[in-house]
C-alpha cells in the first residue's frame, strides 16, 4: 500500500529504489547468563557467525581487489584467530549468549592489541569492524555503517556523519533519506555533491522497513513508500523531462538583462571536480579542505599529499576562479589531533580559524602547500578562512598567508552575525567576503544544523538571515570587494534570484544544483530580483518570504 511521508527537500531529483538503512554502532549485547545445556548451541551459533563474516570479508576482498583485498583479507584471519574463538567458546561454557561471549573476548583481545606497539594499536579499528559484524550478524541487526550491497539502493540513516559518508560507493547511492539533519547538515552538502536526490528531517525515516521499495522526491521532500508500477513510471518520465529541460541550459550565470552572478561549485577534493566541469562550474567557490583531513583523524596529511590534491583542482580551472577555504576543523567536524574532546558545546568552542590559530604550524603548512600547488598556474586563487568573527581574526588571517608568501586573494567567511553585522572592518583586512548561510543560520537561530527538528530555523529564506546577508553585500559594495554566498542558500533556485537581488557577486553549490540556478536566473532581470528581494525581507517568516518572492517574480 502505498503512503507518503514528507521531510524537508535538500537535493534535486527522483530517486527510486529499495531502502538500505545504515547500520547503528553496535549495542553491547546483555550480560544474562544462558543456561549451561544451552551452551552447545551458542558455541555453533557463534562459530556460524564468525565463518559467515569471514566468507563475507573474502569475497568482498576478491571484488575489491588491490590494498583493499589485503585489508579485508586480514580481517577475514582476525575473525577466526582459534585463539580468539578458543576464549569465545570458554565464555560461553560459563554462562555468556554467543553474542557476548564474542563482544567480551574481542575486548580483551582489543586491549592487549592497543598496548602491543604502534603498527598493532593502528589495527583496533579493524578488529572493532570485525567483532561488530559478528555481532550484528547474531542479534540480527543491520551490519555496522555503510550497508553491504552490490545493488544501488536508496540509503536511510539517522544522520550522515562526514567520515560514514567518506566510504559510500556513489555508484551504489540513489539517494539519500535521513530522519535527523536540517538543509544545511553534512548529509544534505554531500547529497548534493554527488548530485542525488535527497530528503532529511524526515520523522519516522529509522522505522521504514529494509528492502521497501520507496519514491524519494528530492524538490518537494516527499518520501513514497511501496509506489505502485504506474505511479514509478510516472515519476521518471517528470524527472527525466526536468533534467532533459536542464541540461539545454548553458552558458555563464547572469540575469536576463546580461548582469553577471558568476556560478561556482563546492567541492571536497579533485574527486568532485568533474561533476563541476560537467555542469558548466566557473570556477570553485569553496573547497572544503577538511575532507583530505578525515581519511586519518589522527595527524595532519603530509604537505607533499595536500600539495597533489590542490593542484589536481587547480589545473581543472585554468582561467577560472578557485576559493580554497583553509581547514575547517571542530563542531561537526573534529579531528583527533586538534579538536579539544573536553568542550561543553563544541560548535561554540574552539573550530574553524580558532583551531588554526592555536596550532599555527597546521596552517602555515596548508597555506605552503597551497602556493607550491598554485605555482606556475594561471589560476586566480582565493583562500579563505571560516569561522571569523572580528577584524582581529580576519588580520590575523591575511598575517599568516603573507608570511606565507602566498600570491593570492585572501578574504573571511562570513558565518558568525558579528561577522556580517562589522563586515566592512572585516574587509579593512581582507579582500573578499564569502557567506556560509549554513552556519550563519546556525548562530543566528541558535539552531544546531543537524537538528532535524529545527529545520524550520535553519530554513535560509528566513528574513532575519536575509538581512545579514544583504548588510554583507552592501558592505562590500561600498568598499568595492566582492561578497558571494557559498552556503546552501545558494542552490535553492528561487533563493539564488533574491540573494542575486540582494547584492550578492557569486554564488557557488554544490554542481548538481547549477542548472537549476542558472536557468532560474535567466528568467529575471536585475530589477526583478532586486524587488524580489525587497518583498522577501519585508516578510515576517520563512514561508512569507518565499511566497512574497515567488509573487513579485510571477507578477501577480
Ligand atoms: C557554511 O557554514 O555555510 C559553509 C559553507 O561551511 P560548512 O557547511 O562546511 O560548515
Ligand atoms: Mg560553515
Amino acid at each position: 500500500m502505498e503512503k507518503t511521508l514528507r521531510g524537508v527537500g535538500v537535493s534535486h531529483g527522483v530517486a527510486i529504489g529499495q531502502v538500505r538503512h545504515m547500520g547503528t554502532a553496535v549495542l553491547e549485547p546483555p550480560t544474562t547468563q544462558i543456561p549451561t545445556e544451552d551452551a552447545p548451541r551458542e558455541q555453533a551459533r557463534a562459530q556460524a557467525a564468525v565463518e559467515a563474516v569471514a566468507a563475507d570479508l573474502t569475497a568482498r576482498g576478491n571484488l575489491a581487489g588491490g590494498e583493499a583485498q589485503a585489508v579485508l583479507e586480514a580481517q577475514a584471519l582476525m575473525a577466526q584467530d582459534p585463539e580468539l574463538m578458543a576464549d569465545v567458546s570458554r565464555r560461553i561454557a560459563v554462562g555468556s549468549s554467543a553474542e557476548r561471549g564474542v563482544y567480551d573476548a574481542f575486548a580483551a583481545y582489543r586491549a592487549l592489541l592497543a598496548s602491543a606497539g604502534e603498527y598493532l594499536a593502528g589495527r583496533v579499528a579493524d578488529l572493532d569492524d570485525v567483532r561488530n559484524r559478528i555481532v550484528a550478524r547474531l542479534l540480527g541487526v543491520p551490519m555496522p555503517g555503510v550497508p553491504d550491497s552490490d545493488e544501488p539502493y536508496v540509503l536511510f540513516a539517522r544522520d550522515l556523519a562526514p567520515a560514514d559518508t567518506a566510504l559510500l560507493d556513489p555508484t551504489l547511492v540513489l539517494g539519500f533519506v535521513t530522519e535527523e539533519g536540517g538543509p544545511t547538515s553534512h548529509s544534505a552538502i554531500l547529497a548534493r555533491a554527488l548530485g542525488v536526490p535527497a530528503v532529511v528531517a524526515l520523522p519516522g525515516a529509522t522505522d521504514v522497513a529494509e528492502g521497501t521499495v520507496v519514491a524519494v522526491d528530492g524538490s518537494s521532500g516527499d518520501v513514497l513508500l511501496g509506489p505502485s508500477q504506474e505511479k514509478q513510471e510516472e515519476l521518471r518520465a517528470v524527472a527525466a523531462e526536468r533534467k532533459a529541460a536542464l541540461a539545454a541550459s548553458s552558458g555563464p550565470g547572469q540575469t536576463s538583462d546580461g548582469h553577471r552572478v558568476p556560478l561556482l561549485a563546492n567541492v571536497g577534493g579533485p574527486a568532485d571536480v568533474p561533476a563541476a566541469l560537467e555542469n558548466g562550474a566557473e570556477g570553485v567557490g569553496l573547497f572544503r579542505t577538511e575532507f583530505l583531513f578525515l581519511d586519518d583523524s589522527a595527524q595532519a596529511p603530509s604537505e607533499e599529499k595536500q600539495v597533489e590534491a590542490y593542484r589536481k583542482v587547480l589545473e581543472a580551472f585554468p582561467e577560472g576562479r578557485v576559493v580554497v577555504r583553509v581547514l575547517d576543523a571542530g563542531a561537526d567536524k573534529p579531528l583527533d589531533f586538534l579538536t579539544p574532546v573536553d568542550e561543553p558545546n563544541p560548535a561554540l568552542g574552539v573550530r574553524g580559524l580558532r583551531t588554526l590559530l592555536e596550532h599555527p604550524e597546521v596552517l602555515a603548512t596548508q597555506l605552503r602547500a597551497l602556493a607550491r600547488a598554485a605555482a606556475g598556474l594561471p589560476v586566480h586563487l582565493e583562500v579563505m578562512a571560516p569561522m571569523v568573527a572580528d577584524r582581529k581574526d580576519a588580520g590575523d588571517f591575511a598575517a599568516a598567508c603573507r608570511k606565507a608568501g602566498l600570491q593570492a586573494k585572501f578574504g573571511a567567511m562570513v558565518e558568525i552575525p558579528s561577522a556580517a553585522l562589522r563586515a566592512r572592518a572585516i574587509l579593512q583586512e581582507v579582500e573578499f567576503l564569502s557567506l556560509g548561510t549554513n552556519d550563519l543560520a546556525q548562530y543566528t537561530f541558535a539552531a544546531d544544523r543537524q537538528v532535524g527538528a529545527l529545520a524550520r530555523l535553519q530554513d535560509p529564506w528566513q528574513p532575519a538571515l536575509l538581512d545579514l546577508i544583504a548588510s554583507a553585500a552592501e558592505a562590500a559594495q561600498v568598499t568595492g570587494k566582492s561578497c558571494g554566498v557559498c552556503g546552501e542558500a545558494a542552490s535553492d533556485p528561487l533563493l539564488a534570484v533574491v540573494l542575486a537581488g540582494l547584492g550578492v557577486t557569486s554564488l557557488s553549490m554544490g554542481s548538481a544544483s547549477i542548472p537549476y540556478v542558472r536557468s532560474m536566473l535567466a528568467k529575471y532581470t536585475l530589477a526583478q530580483c532586486r524587488r524580489a528581494a525587497e518583498a522577501a525581507r519585508a516578510a515576517d517568516s520563512a514561508d512569507e518570504a518565499r511566497a512574497a518572492a515567488q509573487q513579485v517574480l510571477s507578477g501577480e
